[in-house]
């Protein structure tokens, strides 16, 4: 064995291997450009792309969601193809070249441009996200108690990258024009990428994160070396998704594919071929894998619903902030996108230490339980918001303190759900399925851009008056918040009821 690859003799800062804290920096980093981005995406769609239409609500709605729900499909392909090809290391190397292109293509004002560079962002993203993730886990050995503080460290990045964003790129897009605020998400990119190469010449990955043999990359696939044709093919599917996301048209007016584009009839094809296949892995395994898969997806299928309302933010909630919150003297509507990530940061150490408190003293609440009490929290939130209303002034414009509770008690339901969720897929899924199992958890989300596009049609405005607002949509607003609350109320309630018969399915895992 050569010294470069033994993690563990190598420095350990707080404890940790150093390479998590490369790792750290450059997620932060990147999510420092997609969450800058997606705080200026929805006001950009509406006052610059498809400012002339009257249907533009609509139409930001329905990109937004397909941009979404891609973006977190695609992770799910750049996982595999880095698995059998790539490697994590020129992964994360192509995905953060292809989403800094994407960031600086977006500085163009051009509507061509800009779906090419949403494309761009989503392939690399895929090639990004899930396997800097991953490859944080790699950094300890299996069953080190570690870890999970690791990816605490790591979630921690992901949220200051989101927290400080938004406040830099609004306030750039505010005071100098949306391409210093898309540009700037770029330069964020950019520099995630040194990061993570200073990384890799100071040697701090050992041997981790490398393709998994020495030929696979040189191996000729229709005469052309593999570690060129993925690359290129990459690159190239960037036009077609383009085409994708711009036919954001309804396909039909009546019938069964009313309201929705070719994005959500694909959606609607993965969703029922991951069900089927989930359906004949469950009838193959024995009784115990079997309980097991069906709580690790009955788990995942709790997430979608509540990553469909949370992720509202980057839209509906987006637009309310800025027809109809009260943000005179104190930040942008694009800045409102920062709480959310502010809140974790605030939150996650407590909430983490509130379990291992509550474990010490036998209380801490199985994972069903958990995941009733975030839903339980997110319908509490939109609650807030829903009466918001009352106190709206003459101007139609509510305090800005419903929002920063809404965002608090969202916060806290995600904390409650998300982290736990993760590390109880690992204990669910049978061994030979458990890539498979977290790509399905990956696909949660982009499953939830679905309800979050279902929701923005619904609660979209028809006008082309740039200064819509006030009393004219805040009712469209409150009324919809008020039945996603029910929604949310009511599904967290259910899973409630159900834990008793939930957590017997799980066994031993808590
Ligand atoms: N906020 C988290 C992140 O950016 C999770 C987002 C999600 O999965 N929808 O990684």
């Amino acid at each position: 064995m050569t010294e470069s690859t033994n993690i563990s003799d190598q420095k350990q800062i707080f404890g940790h291997p150093q390479g998590l804290f490369y790792l750290f920096f450059a997620e932060l980093w990147e999510r420092f450009s997609f969450y800058g981005m997606r705080a200026l995406l929805t006001l950009y769609m509406i006052d610059v792309i498809f400012q002339a239409l009257a249907e533009r609500d609509y139409a930001t709605a329905a990109v937004y969601a397909s941009y979404g729900s891609l973006v977190y499909a695609s992770t799910v392909i750049g996982g595999k193809l880095s698995d059998k090809i790539l490697g994590m290391r020129n992964s994360i190397f192509l995905g953060g070249i292809l989403m800094s292109i994407g960031h600086f293509v977006l500085a163009i004002e051009d509507n061509m441009a800009f779906f090419l560079a949403l494309s761009l962002i989503i392939v690399g993203n895929g090639f990004f996200k899930p396997n800097i993730s991953t490859f944080v886990g790699t950094l300890y050995e299996k069953g080190d108690p570690k870890k999970d503080s690791g990816f605490t460290i790591f979630y921690m990045g992901i949220n200051i990258g989101g927290w400080v964003a938004p406040l830099l790129c609004g306030w750039l897009a505010a005071t100098y024009g949306w391409h210093y605020g898309f540009g700037l998400a770029g330069i964020g990119m950019l520099t995630g990428l040194i990061v993570f190469w200073r990384g890799i010449q100071k040697n701090v990955f050992g041997d981790r994160g490398l393709p998994p043999n020495e030929h696979v990359l040189e191996k000729k696939v229709l005469g052309i070396k593999q570690g060129i044709l993925v690359p290129v093919l990459a690159v190239l599917s960037a036009p077609l998704i383009a085409l994708l996301l711009s036919s954001y048209k309804a396909i039909a007016t009546d019938g069964m594919f009313a309201d929705q584009n070719i994005v959500n009839v694909i959606f609607t094809g993965i969703g029922i071929a991951v069900l089927a296949y989930l359906a004949f892995e469950m009838y193959k395994a024995n009784s115990k894998e079997r309980k097991e898969l069906f709580v690790a997806v009955l788990l995942t299928f709790f997430m979608t619903i509540f990553w469909g309302f949370h992720e509202l933010s980057g839209s509906v909630i987006t637009l309310f902030a800025a027809r109809n919150i009260d943000l005179e003297g104190i930040m942008s509507a694009a800045q409102t996108n920062s709480l959310n990530s502010m809140f974790i940061i605030i939150l996650a150490i407590p909430i983490s230490m509130m379990w291992t408190w509550l474990s010490k003293k036998n209380w801490n609440p199985r994972t069903p339980y958990k995941f009733g009490l975030g839903l339980l929290f997110a319908g509490i939130s939109f609650y807030v918001l829903a009466i918001s209303g009352g106190s709206a002034n003459d101007s139609g414009l509510v305090p800005f303190a419903y929002l920063l509770l809404m965002y608090f008690l969202l916060s806290v339901g995600e904390l409650f759900m998300s982290p736990v969720g993760l590390s109880k897929m690992t204990d669910l899924a049978p061994m030979r399925l458990i890539a498979f199992i977290m790509g399905v958890w990956f696909l949660s989300s982009a499953f939830a851009f679905q309800i979050v596009g279902f929701i923005g049609k619904q609660l979209a405005i028809e006008s082309t008056d740039k200064n819509v607002g006030g009393f004219e949509t805040l009712t469209v607003y409150t009324d919809g918040f008020m039945l996603i609350a029910k929604y949310a109320l009511g599904a967290g309630a259910l899973v409630l009821l159900a834990s008793p018969i939930i957590k017997k399915l799980m066994g031993k895992v808590h």
